[in-house]
């Protein structure tokens, strides 16, 4: 079994890339993002109240996440393994999600980081605002927003990861089947 946690900047292509890894390793995925926005789609009441955050650019609050992440790994065992996409965001989501794997006896194996430099991220978020219609992907400023508060408190959780010797970098940079080849690299060595 494999637990991998898919780490970027926002726009670093986590989503496509895990999307990947699911269709060539057989991998259970969640992504907290995707689950937000369909939270938000069906306006359930964790979807009322997540909604000002996603507009701002600012992180739902830490408890709501670790709760869906719980909730998804009491309901799908994937034997081969998982990829947390978009998570966790903060150390605090790492602390607890350290806690959370233990009791399940199913560690996280490794971090995989996308590196993808500022001004490429920047770009590839408002093309995909243009043709996805994501709100969050359409506002420079609520973009700036996400970058800034990924570099003010996601950026640290890769060095909870690389003090474990669980951290793995990527470039993330290139074509997207360049870059599915290098994450497949890792990936195999680990299997
Ligand atoms: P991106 O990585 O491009 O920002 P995501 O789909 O991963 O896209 O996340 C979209 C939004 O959902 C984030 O900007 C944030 O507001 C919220 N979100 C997603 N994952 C988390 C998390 N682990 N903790 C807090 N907020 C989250």
């Amino acid at each position: 079994m494999l637990n991998i946690v898919l780490f970027g900047a926002p726009g670093a292509g986590k989503g496509t890339q895990a999307a990947r890894l699911v269709g060539k390793y057989g991998l259970g995925h969640i992504s907290t993002g995707e689950v937000i926005r369909d939270e938000i789609a069906r306006s359930t009441p964790m979807g009322v109240s997540m909604e000002g955050y996603i507009a701002r650019g600012e992180l739902a609050p830490d408890e709501l996440v670790i709760d869906m992440v719980a909730d998804y790994i009491a309901r799908r065992k994937n034997p081969v393994g998982n990829i947390f996409d978009g998570f966790p965001r903060t150390v605090r989501q790492a602390e607890e999600f350290d806690k959370l794997m233990q009791r399940h006896s199913t560690p996280v194996d490794f971090m995989l980081s996308l590196e993808v430099p500022e001004d490429v991220l920047a770009e590839r978020l408002l093309l995909r605002g243009r043709d996805s219609g994501r709100a969050d992907d359409s506002d420079e400023q609520v973009i700036r927003n996400r970058i800034r508060i990924y570099h003010e408190v996601t950026e640290v959780v890769a060095r909870y990861y690389d003090a474990q010797n669980k951290y793995v970098a990527v470039d993330g940079t290139g074509t997207v089947g360049e870059i599915e080849a290098r994450i497949c690299a890792v990936v195999d060595k680990y299997l």
